[in-house]
């Protein structure tokens, strides 16, 4: 947990980073499907414990450039963080977040995701490639 992959597209301005970050206590999430983007909010900012029931949140932005607010929005939809395989590090046992079967709360398709681990074409324009990097954040 703390690092996160950065996905962008060589042809829009697509951009994603996934993974839990430490300094927002969150998950980010995105639904490639009506392209909302969410967060997903752990008690402790280091990351969620194995049944933890974590909230979804709607990411609003308001305003433009300098002016701009980011607000999250509670969606009332939950999910439960499951235990994964241990990583390297025990300090930061795998949880995994079975956000595929949680559906989209503004479009209700499975179609959620928190992030890109392989190089694939870009869901929003479909023409170009998203590049992927491993970040620490
Ligand atoms: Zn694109
Ligand atoms: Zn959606």
């Amino acid at each position: 947990m703390g690092g996160g992959t950065q996905a962008s597209c060589d042809r829009c301005k697509f951009e994603f980073t996934g993974g839990h970050s430490h300094d927002s206590g969150s998950a980010a999430c995105l639904c490639l499907n009506c392209f909302s983007n969410f967060e997903c909010v752990t008690a402790s900012r280091w990351g969620p414990e194995v049944g933890e029931v974590i909230p979804l949140f709607k990411v609003v932005t308001r305003g433009k450039k300098r002016k701009r607010t980011v607000e999250l929005v509670p969606t009332g939809v939950t999910f439960v963080a499951e235990g994964g395989v241990a990583g390297e590090d025990v300090r930061y046992p795998s949880i995994t977040y079975p956000i595929s079967n949680v559906p989209c709360p503004e479009c209700h398709t499975n179609s959620l995701v928190l992030g890109f681990d392989n190089i694939q074409q870009c869901p929003k324009c479909r023409e170009g490639t998203l590049t992927i990097n491993f970040v620490e954040h």
